[in-house]
């Protein structure tokens, strides 16, 4: 038997209509009832695919005693509410990304408005930024029903199943995001933090609430999960891994070179659009553009901070270039 099958870990495969096609959810069997880690969007198919792996495991409503969510993007926390509805459970989620759900899911407009003027503010097109702002759009209705939420802290220590986890607060994909790391067997619930085959996006959303460095806040999260000697991380896209310390060095480097090609790109002077046209020269979807744009943005700003890169406003818009240059 497999280490998390032991564990009482169940993968339960959701799917999602982008390029990347899928979001793990996690089911943990305990002697109480039912856990379940991160619930995909809020959609039809994600509902069925949730009542079918309900239906196989005999889990009813009541089995189920609570929902977590490692961070506030939609395919993570967007099902929560339905899940509540149907089970009474209580929602856990980080208490910053429990803020960020507030501002951003159940605010209206809210983060239209502030998004529009972050792409405005950096030379994103017109054109595009209608098109961007309306994939954003699209979004919002798969974080509805709302969930009721409460608040997890830092180094808690909370039951999954029959084990216990401690929740590790690990910035960076998102300001709050969360995992859980049941010490006894080394295993890490992952969340977005580390992922076995993409990179997780690390983006900078519009100001003021949102952190302000959150690739320096990655780098020392990935840092600190080395220290923990994990001997399996499950992931919230692709399969269970072990190679955990050379994962984490595949990300360090990527960073590192997506760093110089980012600082290379502000040679003469360049705003966060032109910089990121040449960062990823292959053809974004409307949707994957306010990704490729936010990440730009948080390299373009970690090289700020380290006093690499300097801006000066243009006609109202930020221009990033090198400091002595
Ligand atoms: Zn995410």
């Amino acid at each position: 038997m497999l280490l998390h099958e032991q564990l009482g870990i169940h993968q339960v495969r959701l799917t999602l209509p982008f390029r990347l096609n899928h979001v793990n959810g996690y089911a943990i069997k305990g002697s109480a009832g039912w856990d379940l880690i991160d619930t995909g969007l809020s959609q039809e198919s994600t509902y069925e695919e949730w009542l079918q792996f309900f239906k196989e495991q005999s889990i009813k409503p009541a089995d189920i005693k609570g929902i977590y969510v490692t961070h506030f993007h939609p395919d993570h926390y967007g099902c929560s509410g339905w899940l509540q509805k149907y089970s009474n459970a209580p929602v856990y989620i980080g208490t910053i990304d429990a803020g960020i759900v507030n501002r951003y899911w159940k605010n209206g407009d809210y983060i239209l408005r502030a998004m529009t003027g972050l792409f405005k503010d950096n030379g994103m097109p017109e054109e595009l930024i209608k098109k961007a702002v309306a994939s954003l759009a699209k979004m919002i209705p798969y974080t509805h029903p709302p969930a009721d939420m409460i608040t997890l802290q830092a180094g808690q220590t909370i039951s999954l199943g029959d084990y216990e986890y401690q929740v590790i607060i690990t910035p960076g994909h998102s300001d709050g995001h969360i995992c859980f790391y049941n010490q006894d067997h080394a295993v890490l619930i992952s969340g977005d933090h580390l992922l076995p085959e993409i990179t997780s996006c690390i983006s900078r959303w519009p100001q003021p609430e949102m952190e302000l460095n959150p690739l320096d806040n990655f780098l020392r999260s990935i840092d600190k999960i080395r220290s923990l000697n994990c001997k399996l991380v499950l992931p919230a896209h692709g399969k269970p891994f072990t190679n955990t310390e050379e994962r984490i060095r595949q990300l360090e480097n990527h960073h590192k070179e997506r760093l110089a090609l980012v600082k290379n790109s502000t040679a003469g002077g360049a705003n966060v659009y032109q910089v990121m046209r040449q960062v990823f020269s292959q053809e974004l979807s409307d949707h994957e553009i306010r990704f490729a744009f936010t990440e730009t943005l948080a390299h373009l700003v970690y090289l700020m901070y380290k006093g690499e890169l300097m801006t000066v406003s243009k006609n109202g818009i930020d221009i990033y270039r090198q400091c002595g240059a």
